[in-house]
């Protein structure tokens, strides 16, 4: 464990003579952000914030313009696991324990969200900016692993047909991960000596991940990631990119909240005004206060959006 609180960091990087690129990523802050809103059972945090390093690292990864939000919906003692994390990698999460569930330390991922095998893994990337009647992309897959690592693996090698691994690992201090990915070798991206020799290419990324693999949770704890970098890959010529940091924000607002509660219904809000004086809304993220009286529901649904008769119709829509 260290002491000290470094600036939250993810750390590109690239094998210069093969075709293999790196992240390494440490979230302190924007960790103790995360965990200041809420007491959760560790082994709850180890999963939270295994999936914040793992968001940073794919978000980075993916040259995504938008929201990555990635949730594993349990049907365990864990309900939901939410972690979003921006391109600029601004991060927020949040987790929903089931109502009187005790949780041990130590509990593995697939007792604590895929108990009746009936848990989901599902990433969503929202672009920033879409086009009009475009959806988010969603993937959804079962949890077919027992970390949050080799769910995101299976994940990468289904639907972005990439040989990614992930080391992960998350305490009360910080949350930390590595991710290594073998490049395709068309498109140009590899260096023209690299083409002639795949068997070599392959030679690298099996060697690149057998140093991964040294990594034991403890040592990516309690090791900073330049450390880390330097104590893993010296024998290799590593390029190096300009460091970035994640860090914490929640994006939510009244006007929000009161999109969702339109979105709930008039007949569902009146029949809760029937029963309280007032909706009192906590941000799951942030923990921001919201409250809603009966004036304020009713200018909610008073002020319909007018009809979009002015704008092209939608190439989406043929
Ligand atoms: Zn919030």
């Amino acid at each position: 464990m260290t002491d000290k609180i470094q600036r939250d960091t993810l750390q590109k990087f690239m094998f210069d003579a093969a075709p293999v690129r790196g992240e390494l990523v440490e979230i302190s802050e924007t960790w103790q952000q995360v965990l200041a809103r809420r007491d959760y059972p560790m082994a709850v945090k180890t999963v939270l914030g295994e999936m914040l390093a793992a968001a940073a690292l794919l978000s980075a990864n993916l040259k995504f313009d938008g929201v990555i939000v990635m949730q594993i919906h349990g049907d365990g003692p864990v309900r939901l696991l939410v972690v979003e994390c921006d391109s600029d990698l601004t991060l927020r999460a949040t987790a929903k324990v089931r109502d009187g569930e005790s949780i041990h330390d130590g509990t593995p991922l697939p007792q604590l969200v895929n108990l009746h095998g009936q848990g989901r893994f599902v990433i969503t990337l929202d672009p920033k900016d879409k086009m009009p009647g475009q959806q988010p992309y969603q993937g959804i897959v079962p949890l077919d692993g027992d970390t949050v690592a080799i769910v995101i693996e299976n994940y990468m090698l289904r639907s972005e047909q990439l040989d990614t691994k992930l080391w992960l690992a998350a305490d009360n201090h910080v949350s930390r991960g590595l991710l290594l990915q073998k490049l395709p070798q068309e498109g140009g991206i590899v260096a023209p000596t690299m083409h002639a020799e795949p068997n070599e290419a392959a030679d690298a990324w099996d060697r690149a991940v057998a140093l991964g693999s040294t990594l034991g949770t403890q040592e990516l704890l309690n090791t900073d990631i330049n450390t880390l970098l330097h104590r893993l890959f010296w024998e290799e010529t590593i390029r190096v990119f300009e460091p970035r940091h994640p860090h914490f924000h929640c994006g939510c607002n009244r006007d929000k909240v009161g999109g969702m509660l339109k979105m709930l219904g008039q007949k569902e809000i009146d029949e809760a005004l029937a029963d309280l004086e007032l909706l009192e809304i906590n941000c799951d993220f942030c923990g921001q206060y919201y409250a809603f009286d009966k004036v304020d529901c009713a200018q909610l649904f008073a002020t319909e959006e007018p009809v979009e008769t002015l704008q092209a119709p939608s190439p989406l829509m043929h």
